[in-house]
């Protein structure tokens, strides 16, 4: 833009920073430096759309801050502390996306970098930028949600199931640790949408979600296969421990207390069909064998467990 040694006129400055403020406040994105060369006392400075973002008021306007300011609260001191440490004693610059809160409570997404100018082998100073990217972190997590979580009982899906459970199988298998799958079907369900109606059968459905979603481990995978159909993926679980969880769902389950539309009591049974992946397996294989497992069950009476 411009040749080296060619000086800014004063009337070129104007615009620019003009330019580059407009830009700022449509990309919500600031600018700070922070110099160590100068005193502890006046080692920081912002642009406008930081303050912004910080939430600080205009009359608190200062040009400098003191190195010692930080504008964050406990949650997300650490990470940021942490990123301009590395690049002010080893040189490497910074690139995060991060949900951040300030030290007045304000929670957001911010892009964040920064960069180290170094002088004479030293940092001297670092330079970054802070962009808020919470609309798009939204939008992003509002898209995700819809396309992976089922709508009915809000816990994830079949397509959920189908990203996450090749990369499993794959991960167990190249650790060379247990994985083990289990398909839950609710029983006689047909007869309970016929019996009460579709609805009370959603209600159903609801809780069946639920009831699963809150007695997995940490580590599980609950996903609505579809219909009355839920699967439950178990990392580093052997079939012995997996039959034994299964063993408590049906059991839990089949205490539950449903109330009909008519204010009867009703009792629900599941059955499943579980299966640990051999090293030799595909996780389509497995899935089968899972299915095979549930079929048994089925055919033995139902409200059981099948695990081999
Ligand atoms: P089994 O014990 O052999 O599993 O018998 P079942 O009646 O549970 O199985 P079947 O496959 O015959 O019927 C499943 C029923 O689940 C039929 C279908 O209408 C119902 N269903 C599937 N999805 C939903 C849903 O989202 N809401 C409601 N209310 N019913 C559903
Ligand atoms: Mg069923
Ligand atoms: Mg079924």
């Amino acid at each position: 833009m411009f040749n080296q040694g060619t000086a800014l006129s004063m009337e070129d400055a104007v615009r620019l920073i003009n330019a580059f403020n407009n830009l700022a406040e449509k990309t919500s994105s600031g600018a700070f430096e922070i110099d160590f060369t100068r005193s502890k006392n006046s080692a920081q400075r912002m642009t406008h759309e930081i303050y912004k973002l910080l939430g600080l008021k205009t009359k608190n306007f200062e040009y400098w801050f003191p190195l010692s300011f930080n504008p964050w609260n406990e949650d997300s001191k650490p990470v940021i502390r942490e990123a301009l440490l590395a690049t002010k004693n080893r040189g490497i610059p910074y690139c995060l996306e991060l949900q951040v809160t300030t030290n007045k409570g304000r929670k957001f997404w911010i892009h964040t970098t920064g960069i180290p100018i170094i002088e004479n082998g030293t940092v001297v100073r670092i330079l970054g930028t802070i962009q808020d990217i919470t609309v798009r972190k939204e939008l992003e997590e509002k898209l995700r949600e819809e396309g992976l979580t089922d709508g009915l009982t809000e816990i994830p899906n079949r397509r959920h199931f189908l990203g996450q459970y090749p990369v499993e199988v794959i991960r167990a298998k190249r650790l060379g640790v247990p994985l083990s799958i289990m398909i839950i079907d609710l029983d006689n369900f047909k007869k309970v949408n016929d019996t009460y109606g579709h609805p009370y059968g959603d209600d159903v459905l609801k809780e069946l979600g639920q009831f699963l979603g809150t007695s997995r481990r940490a580590t599980d995978l609950v996903n609505r296969y579809g219909g009355e159909e839920f699967t439950i993926i178990l990392p580093s679980t052997d079939l012995t421990a997996t039959c034994k969880i299964a063993q408590q769902l049906v059991e839990k389950f089949r205490k539950i207390k449903f109330i009909t539309p008519d204010g009867e009591d009703l009792y629900l049974t599941i059955s499943v069909g579980a299966t640990e992946l051999l090293l030799t397996e595909t996780s389509d294989d497995l899935l089968k064998r899972a299915d095979a497992n549930l079929y048994i069950a089925k055919n033995s009476g139902r409200n059981c467990v099948v695990c081999s």
